[in-house]
């Protein structure tokens, strides 16, 4: 029998597939709207599907197990060197190497409530406890989390911006709580939306590491790179802590239409300038309707927006039922909420619509 830890945790649950929903409700796929997993509207830059078209030829041979030729990239464009970057299947494995290398059973792991799912499952998974600090303003209380650090804390985890709630911690808040931090305690500092940031709520994250050699930056592929499908993140750290971080990592995680895809994706600046100023105008069309109707929403600096709708499940189902999937968040403590990805113009006026009609009646 599985351990009780094991038994003891609840599944993620991922976004609704549009053919699951066309599926159960007898509608053309064509017809759904899915705002329901933080996924680039754009579909993915040019260039990575031009460099999938050449990858595909060599599908018989492994991967660069070392990934090569994305951590060059990486390197280049973030001057850290190699060896200080690890690839993950998605940044969601490079945080499960985390607890796998990082955690005991027994050990702790410091995380704020409505943070990402993935923190106290990778947690959980290793049989250590993850301690979940309550959030301020649904946002990182980061002086309740350095308090939170015991003894026994191996990772404490930060998402900035945070999903589901968009929260957002300025870099001067973010360097006073790594001063604090002792420097056993591995600071997990998770940038899954980073190239959403507008230029004035910048920090240079990757500039800090020398400083604090226990700090890990995530990063992915899957949002504003518009590569969720092929699963490609990474982390940026102290050499010392990617060396563990490598000898836990699967030989060939990352396979090779993903390193070619996130190779060529990193030099389409257009693409990523086009992703970040359609995400801005979407942001604007949402919240100006989210006043329109009087509905309170969450100020969020990721691809999403989270608005308080009353009992979020029965919304959420009254959706699908206009073919547009959103995601409920009950799971991460907030039953009156919906997340909505920011989508093209015409899907988000699709899901204004449709929520107008659910909430009006
Ligand atoms: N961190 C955060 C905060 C996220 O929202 C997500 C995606 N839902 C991830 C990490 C993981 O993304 P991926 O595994 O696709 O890189």
């Amino acid at each position: 029998q599985a351990p009780a830890y094991i038994r003891a945790i609840s599944p993620y649950q991922p976004g609704k597939p549009i053919s699951e929903l066309a599926r159960d409700m007898g509608l053309v796929e064509a017809s759904i709207v899915k705002l329901a997993s933080n996924e680039n509207p754009l579909g993915i830059s040019p260039k990575a599907k031009e460099a999938i078209a050449r990858a595909v030829q060599d599908l018989a041979r492994y991967p660069d197990g070392n990934g090569f030729e994305l951590k060059a990239a990486l390197s280049e464009r973030t001057g850290v060197p190699m060896s200080g970057i690890v690839l993950g299947n998605g940044s969601n494995d490079v945080l499960e190497l985390v607890a796998r290398t990082f955690l005991t059973p027994g050990a702790e792991a410091v995380l704020s409530q409505h943070a990402f799912a993935v923190y106290p499952l990778a947690t959980m998974a290793v049989g250590a406890k993850p301690v979940v600090v309550p959030a301020k303003d649904f946002g990182h209380d980061l002086d309740a989390m350095a308090a939170a650090v015991t003894d026994k804390t191996g990772v404490v985890f930060i998402a900035n911006p945070n999903n589901p709630t968009g929260s957002f911690l300025p870099g001067d808040r973010l360097q006073a709580f790594l001063e604090k931090m002792p420097e056993r305690v591995l600071v997990v500092l998770d940038e899954a939306y980073t190239e959403y940031l507008p230029d004035a709520d910048r920090y240079d994250a990757i500039g800090w590491l020398t400083r604090f050699p226990n700090l890990l930056v995530t990063r992915t592929f899957s949002k504003a790179y518009g590569l969720a499908g092929l699963r490609v993140g990474y982390g940026l750290g102290d050499a010392g802590v990617v060396d563990l971080l490598n000898r836990v990592r699967q030989p060939f995680n990352v396979n090779s239409l993903a390193l070619a895809a996130a190779t060529a994706a990193l030099g389409d600046e257009e693409f990523l300038a086009k992703s970040a100023a359609l995400n801005q105008r979407g942001m604007n069309q949402l919240t100006r309707a989210f006043e329109a109707m009087s509905l309170s929403w969450l100020p969020s600096w990721g691809n999403f927006v989270t608005v308080k709708v009353g009992d979020g499940d029965t919304v959420y189902r009254a959706l699908l039922a206009e073919g547009v999937i959103v995601r409920p968040i009950a799971s991460y403590g907030m039953p009156e909420w919906l997340r909505v990805s920011i989508g093209l113009p015409e899907e988000n006026a699709r899901f204004i619509d449709a929520l107008k009609r659910v909430l009006v009646g």
